[in-house]
């Protein structure tokens, strides 16, 4: 008989690496969880192209991967400072927000202590229902090698944690090829492959747009660079401490009783924290770099404000893009070597995954606690990190909530852990008497 897991984790990012944490601790000397997780990178990475020399955290150390679900924890980034010996150095920095290197490191450091828990360069490409006596019991998951092997694994519940898949607008999507074409989240990877570039784009206007453009200009012999932005300006992220409360794990419940239209409308009202806007010093550095460029009447960067793109065509020379000039209503075609889509990400990948179960799943709602609603004759228990931002508010996306949330799923599971081991004694016993 195939072996059947407990619990099968798809991605192993913050958000799955602080599930295999919590059920670490929460597990009181009892029988573990048997708990796989499956990722398609080689090794742990957190959004490796997008690790910007000076780019730094958006967030205080102390939502780490635990301190809120257990500021004892092993895991937390203070003890990971302690054990890599830059205690008292960090202190001195007088900084909430590391560099984003260093919470790689961190983050790598603690994925690292569950290396027999996951199975990397493998992609899970879909889940199919596992029937037994006309019911679904458990769940197949099935994934892919690098080397094109497919793998077959049982369980009886799956965390999704696949994190945001590029955004493409509309008009780039016949390019998608097209290697001077290429999305922020591949961003130092692809612009490697263009050194001679003389004239680049990029296309956006949130934190991702703003460090790029920091980035490149700033490289020896720089390109010209164009930022191309819909906005009339880059706005700063509001992480003003009312409104950061958004971000407390008690809001999670809040947004959750709330109705469809005050949930959207709360998405709405906060969305200044996170949307199309970029960290305060970020803009005030890139405004000082265009004083610069004025004091030394250059004309190599430009921000293009007010600007749509209406036209976007691949040719021998260049990518050409027709942008609109909303201002003044004219339209100018301008040749690029590369063009950096900083566009955002899209988080509904899990309904492709899951697609074989979606006479169960359907509408793919989630209850409070994470588990997608199912029809009564389901039994295995589908959990969304990452993916309910509509449901439980703006911090779903992001690693706020992320030590409590995961304490959340893992009560859940080992909920239902026991009460399938006290079902499975009770028949036992019935079977003996
Ligand atoms: C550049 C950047 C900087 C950020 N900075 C911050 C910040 O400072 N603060 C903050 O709160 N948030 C930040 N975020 C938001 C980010 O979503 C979270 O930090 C965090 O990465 C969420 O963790 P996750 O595990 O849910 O998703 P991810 O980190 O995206 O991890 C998902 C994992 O799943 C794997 N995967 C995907 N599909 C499959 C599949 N089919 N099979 C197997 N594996 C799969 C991926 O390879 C990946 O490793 C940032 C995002 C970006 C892009």
């Amino acid at each position: 008989m195939q072996h059947i897991h407990d619990l099968i984790g798809v991605g192993f990012g913050p958000s799955n690496v602080a599930l295999a944490i919590a059920l670490d601790e929460k597990r009181h000397g009892s029988k573990p969880l048997d708990a796989l997780f499956i990722e398609r990178q080689p090794s742990f990475a957190w959004h490796p192209h997008m690790l910007l020399d000076q780019a730094h955290m958006q967030i205080s150390f102390l939502k780490d991967l635990a301190t809120l679900r257990n500021p004892t924890s092993r895991f937390t980034f203070v003890n990971y400072l302690h054990e890599k010996g830059r205690l008292t150095d960090f202190i001195n920095l007088k900084s909430f927000f590391p560099s984003r290197h260093e919470f790689n490191d961190y983050l790598g450091w603690a994925a690292g202590q569950f290396e027999d828990a996951c199975r990397y360069g493998e992609e899970v490409f879909d889940v199919q229902p596992e029937k037994q006596g006309g019911e679904v019991q458990f769940l197949r998951v099935r994934s892919r090698t690098a080397d094109g092997r497919v793998q077959e694994r049982l369980a009886r519940n799956l965390v999704v944690s696949i994190g945001g898949v590029p955004n493409i607008p509309e008009g780039f999507r016949a390019l998608r090829d097209d290697p001077r074409v290429f999305h922020s989240s591949s961003y130092l990877k692809d612009m490697a492959q263009h050194p001679q570039a003389r004239r680049v784009a990029i296309v956006g206007a949130g934190q991702s747009a703003a460090e790029i453009f920091m980035d490149l200009q700033g490289r020896p012999g720089a390109p010209q660079v164009d930022f191309i932005m819909r906005a009339r300006s880059i706005r700063p992220s509001d992480d003003s401490p009312f409104v950061n409360e958004v971000f407390n794990a008690d809001f999670t419940d809040y947004m959750y009783s709330q109705g469809t239209e005050v949930r959207a409308a709360l998405l709405d009202e906060f969305a200044q924290t996170n949307y199309a806007v970029a960290d305060l010093d970020l803009i005030q550095q890139i405004y000082k770099v265009f004083y610069d460029q004025k004091v030394a009447r250059g004309s190599r960067l430009r921000m293009l404000r007010q600007h749509d793109v209406r036209a976007v065509r691949a040719a021998s020379d260049g990518i050409h893009l027709t942008l609109l000039d909303r201002d003044v209503q004219r339209e100018s075609t301008v040749r690029y070597d590369a063009v950096v889509l900083a566009t955002g990400y899209s988080r509904d990948q899990h309904k492709d995954l899951l697609a074989p179960l979606a006479p169960y799943i359907g509408p793919y709602d989630v209850d409070r606690y994470y588990r997608l609603k199912a029809t009564p004759d389901f039994h295995p228990g589908i959990y969304l990190q990452g993916a309910c931002e509509d449901s439980h508010g703006l911090s779903d996306t992001l690693l706020s909530v992320t030590s409590v949330r995961t304490g959340e799923i893992g009560n859940a599971l080992l909920a239902a852990q026991s009460r399938a081991r006290s079902a499975a004694r009770d028949a036992s016993q019935a079977v003996q008497i």
